[in-house]
Order: C-alpha cells, then sequence, then structure tokens
C-alpha cells in the first residue's frame, strides 16, 4: 500500500474533518468573492460569515486566516471590535477576535463580512500551493477564514476569478457563471478546500468524477470503477436516511500526501495495478462519509478511522476474495500497539491503534459475531453516528450479548 499513496491515511482529513466534540446544531454559512493571481500568487478577497452563535460564547469568535493576508476591511451590524494577533497553532497563521455587540445571544445568526487580500504563506505541506499551473487551497493554509476550534462545519458559496478555460474542483458543484467560476458546496465541510488547472480533464459516471491531468485512460477509467464501486457498495449499506452525494476525486499527479473531504478526494500519485489498495484507500475516504468523531483528539476517535478501514475491506472483500482480506487482515496483526481504548483514556490513540489494531479487533469481532450481526453493528454505527466507545459497547450488547461486549472491551484495553 505504501507503493500506492504513502501513509495517506496520516492527512489533514484525518485531523481536521472530524464532526466537534458537540456537533454545532447550525452550520456556518459563507459567500465569498475571491480573486486569485496563479502567476503572483496573489489572493483578494471579500467574504461574508453567517456565524452560528454557540450556546457557550455569545462574546465573540476566534478565526484563523494566513498571515501573509492582510484585513482590509471588517465589519458587521453587530460586530463590534476586531483584533489580530498570532496565532497559537502555527507561525504562518493569525489569529483574529472578533467581538460581538452586548445584545448577542447564543443561538443568534451574526453576520460577518470582510475583505482581505495578500500572498498567503504557504505551508510545507507539498500540498497548499498557487502557482500559474495549478491553485490547491485548504485548511492547511488558512486562505480562508475559519472558525479555530478546527470544528465549526461550514457550507456556502464561492465565486473564483480564474479565466474561463481553468476548471475548478471543490466537495461542490462548480458552474460557470457571470466570469467566475462558482463553487456551490451543500455538504458540511471543516474548511473550503479546492484545486483550480488550465489543463484538469474529466471523466465521470453517473456518481463519480474524476480529475486529472495526463493520465492514461486506462487509469483513470480504473479509478473511476473503483471509485463508483465504492460509492455504489457503501452507499447501499449505509445510505438509506443520509446518501452519499456526488463522488469527486482529483488524481493530483503529484508527491506529497492525499486527503479527502467527504466526497472530494485528492490522490496523489496513483498505482492502479495496486488495484487492492487503490480500493482499500478510496472505500476508506468514502466511508468517512458515515463516521461520527467527537473530536479528532478525542480518546474515541479510533471508531472513525477503524470503522472506515473495515467497511472498505469488506468491499475489497466482497470483490477480490478472502485471500485479499486475509492479505488486510495480516497487516493489521503484525503491529506492536499499546491499548486503543480504556475507560480511563483522554487522548486520541496511537496511529497504529487506530488503524491497525482497532481493525484487527473489529474482524475478531466479525468472527465471534458472525458476518449477519457484524453488519448490523457496523451498520448502526455508521447510521446512527455513534461517537463514544461506550455507546459502542452497548450497541455490541444488544446485538451480540454482554459476553461478547465484555471480551471487546477487555480486548480494546490490552
Ligand atoms: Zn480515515
Amino acid at each position: 500500500m505504501t507503493s500506492l499513496v504513502p501513509l495517506l491515511m496520516v492527512c489533514v482529513a484525518m485531523l481536521f474533518s472530524a464532526a466537534p466534540p458537540t456537533p454545532p446544531a447550525v452550520t456556518l454559512v459563507y459567500d465569498a468573492d475571491v480573486v486569485i493571481t496563479p502567476d503572483s500568487g496573489w489572493v483578494e478577497a471579500q467574504v461574508t460569515l453567517r456565524y452560528p452563535v454557540p450556546a457557550d460564547d455569545a462574546h465573540g469568535v476566534a478565526l484563523l486566516l494566513n498571515h501573509g493576508l492582510t484585513i482590509r476591511a471588517l465589519g458587521g451590524a453587530r460586530v463590534r471590535a476586531h483584533t489580530l494577533r498570532p496565532s497559537e497553532f502555527s507561525p504562518s497563521w493569525n489569529q483574529l477576535d472578533v467581538a460581538f455587540a452586548d445584545a448577542v445571544l447564543p443561538g443568534d445568526t451574526v453576520a460577518i463580512t470582510l475583505s482581505y487580500a495578500g500572498r498567503p504563506v504557504m505551508p510545507d505541506d507539498g500540498i497548499n500551493r498557487i502557482t500559474p499551473a495549478w491553485v490547491e487551497l485548504g485548511i492547511d493554509s488558512q486562505w480562508f477564514p475559519l472558525v479555530s476550534t478546527f470544528a465549526q462545519d461550514i457550507t456556502g458559496e464561492v465565486r473564483l476569478a480564474l479565466p474561463e478555460a481553468w476548471t475548478v474542483v471543490g466537495s461542490g458543484a462548480v458552474s460557470f457563471e457571470n466570469g467566475r467560476h462558482v463553487l456551490r458546496n451543500h455538504v458540511a465541510q471543516v474548511d473550503v478546500a479546492l484545486i483550480a488547472s488550465p489543463s484538469l480533464q474529466r471523466v465521470r459516471s453517473a456518481s463519480t468524477e474524476v480529475y486529472h491531468r495526463s493520465m492514461p485512460n486506462a487509469s483513470v477509467q480504473a479509478v473511476l470503477d473503483v471509485a463508483a464501486g465504492c460509492v455504489q457498495r457503501l452507499n447501499h449499506q449505509f445510505g438509506a436516511h443520509a446518501p452519499f452525494p456526488v463522488a469527486r476525486l482529483v488524481l493530483a499527479e503529484r508527491d506529497g500526501p492525499g486527503y479527502a473531504r467527504k466526497n472530494y478526494i485528492v490522490l496523489s500519485t496513483v498505482n492502479v495495478d495496486a488495484v487492492e489498495a487503490l480500493q482499500q484507500f478510496i472505500c476508506h475516504e468514502v466511508a468517512h462519509y458515515w463516521t461520527r468523531s467527537p473530536g479528532s483528539f478525542s480518546p474515541d476517535h479510533w471508531m472513525s478511522e477503524a470503522f472506515a478501514e473495515y467497511a472498505a475491506a469488506m468491499v475489497v472483500r466482497e470483490q477480490y476474495g478472502a485471500e485479499a482480506f486475509a492479505r488486510l487482515r495480516a497487516r493489521w496483526d503484525d503491529t506492536e500497539s499499546a491499548a486503543v481504548w480504556t475507560p480511563t483514556s483522554t487522548q486520541r490513540p496511537s496511529y497504529q491503534s487506530m488503524y491497525r489494531r482497532a481493525p484487527a479487533l473489529l474482524a475478531q469481532l466479525e468472527e465471534r459475531l458472525g458476518e449477519a450481526r457484524f453488519s448490523q453493528v457496523i451498520t448502526r454505527y455508521m447510521v446512527d453516528g455513534i461517537t463514544s466507545t461506550a455507546a459502542l459497547l452497548e450497541l455490541v450488547t444488544s446485538i451480540g450479548g454482554a459476553e461478547t461486549a465484555d471480551w471487546f472491551r477487555t480486548a480494546l484495553a490490552a
């Protein structure tokens, strides 16, 4: 798998795409006009954020923005003041503290308008960039103002000034209207992530779009088939109430990690000969559409990764048989790791514990329960949006009995 997509799982998606500890009742809605100058890296933006004021803080909100970007104006009828200071998260970000008027109450929506411009200082991640032929932006460049908790779901519309011949890809649909590429995102995300290039081509099926620059047709078709298969198979099992939207994959054809934002999946280098690994990777990302985490740093976050990994392995098993599944399992088993979860855990477990040890334990759980009852567990986990290990153990108890749940609890802590 490493030859396919080196450690793709250690991605910004893993760190930031999880749901917050207490999911916000309301989504922030943005509306933005953005000018990007590919030749110089210059960005100018005029943004309105409609911020849903949470129950625990009606005084204001802290936003993050790249420190290469200068605020030209900030206001709003219910905005009292703002201050700017270096962010504690990254030396290349600033924190913008926006103070609300005294009359603002929890549950209100406060409109914040800001305009900013400059040349964002790009992180050293090999991903974010503005170049004459490739623009790739997301949370790590903090090019777009985001709430500093990294946990605020956002949807909205960005009108992007780039030449008409360019292709823009993000989680939402894009159309060219009045001289602008309009990206409308209805799937709640943690950031505004997009790729734009003059040389992107699109290949599509009913459920899936694949964008690339120079991949051979057969390779692009292989990726399209694998992705469409993941969407169809996982939608069938988990999508009754929340069907997967159109999957948009970009074959970035570059080094560096891939990442995913629910239905927007970016692959760096792709080896279509390693088709099982490709399927495992894409299905893992597709499965995240239904996983819910109490927060990326929570001790319960392991479930999100382990169930995504396992759901993908189940698709591989259906497609390529027991031997292919056994190969995945051998990789999970061949791992030294600390406990996945104990009732007193306070931190997210290690990568090995979440991506290897925990799926290995799910395989053992499936053996104990049998395929039909295990299928009920994983479906309920996805569809009910379970976010705590305690709730999962209750679910295992209800489907498999107290003895199996006790075994599972002990195994997680071993
Ligand atoms: Zn993942």
